[in-house]
């Protein structure tokens, strides 16, 4: 067991590495550019579906587009979890997709129904799931803070941030500017990693972490309104914003918080800075992304093409 964390800890140190020199080669997000060529489509009765992805993997995220007269509504169903798509300015209507962390690989079947006046439209298709390789990580928490390895602490407050996230605004609140990093400074440790702490418990990385001395001023990632900034037993002082059509963005273990909930915020504003409260080893900055209550990997998610 513990050369296969060793291992793993060599495999995370490698992938951090190069997760650290990927961070300044993601793509460009759409500021408004007119939307990339779509990876697949399908029409039918004068409906087209494209879809802006070939396969997923746990905890990816990935976007649906309709476009066709006549509309009225549109959903699609994807292991057994319905979601719906929403009509944008541009009078095309799209829709988000999000797998869980804990899916396995496979091929899976998306349906899209789409309601017109008069009568349905639907499509079917197989999605391969790739595995995501999430690797292994082994943590000591300080004496103070080893209470913060209970399942029950944990599961509680991922029970309140499911409820917290599980709402979609059916406008888009970002704007133009997009999504960016929250921080400028290296990726010091990748989403969905197994982890073990105080070497029994194991437990899941839903985000990513950066490194952020005490006191670094922390961003918005988009333009949003806050649903909570508070004191959390695990991600400690925690903001959580809502970016609207299923897509929250949370910031974990700040030293201050600087917004509070119901208040709306600019792309980029200052939310808090950066500290250690919490189950946290050290000042650094977690912060994770929510599709319709999953979380995803949210450096993949800022490769992804949104509808502004
Ligand atoms: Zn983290």
């Amino acid at each position: 067991m513990r050369s296969l964390i060793r291992f793993g800890l060599l495999v995370g140190l490698c992938l951090l590495v190069g997760a650290a020199s990927a961070q300044s080669e993601l793509p460009p997000l759409f500021q408004g550019a007119p939307p990339p060529v779509s990876t697949s489509s399908m029409t039918s009765d004068g409906i087209r579906l494209d879809l802006y992805f070939a396969s997923l993997r746990p905890g990816g995220s990935g976007l649906l587009r309709l476009r066709g007269a006549g509309i009225v509504l549109a959903s699609y169903v994807l292991r057994d979890e319905a979601g719906r798509f929403f009509r944008l300015d541009d009078g095309e209507w799209h829709a988000l997709v999000a797998l869980g962390m804990n899916e396995r690989p496979g091929t899976y079947e998306l349906t899209v129904t789409v309601q017109r006046v008069e009568d349905a439209v639907s499509f079917a298709r197989d999605v391969p799931v790739e595995g995501a390789g999430f690797i292994l990580q082994e943590f000591d928490l300080p004496a103070d803070r080893a209470y913060l390895a209970s399942v029950e602490v944990e599961n509680d407050e991922l029970e309140m941030l499911a409820a917290l996230t599980a709402g979609a605004s059916a406008e888009p609140l970002w704007d133009a500017s997009g999504f960016e990093l929250p921080l400028d400074a290296p990726l010091t440790s990748p989403f969905g990693s197994f982890r073990v702490l105080n070497g029994a418990r194991q437990t899941r990385h839903t985000g990513w972490d950066q490194r952020a001395p005490r006191g670094s001023p922390v961003r918005a990632m988009a333009a949003g309104a806050v649903v909570f900034a508070g004191r959390l037993e695990i991600r400690g002082n925690y903001a959580l914003i809502d970016h609207g059509l299923g897509i929250y963005s949370g910031y974990a273990h700040f030293a201050d918080l600087l917004v509070a909930a119901g208040q709306t915020v600019a792309a980029g504003q200052i939310i808090g800075s950066s500290g250690n409260t919490g189950r946290s080893s050290g000042p650094h900055l977690h912060w994770e992304i929510a599709v319709d209550g999953k979380w995803v990997d949210g450096v993949a998610f800022l490769g992804l093409w949104l509808p502004a």
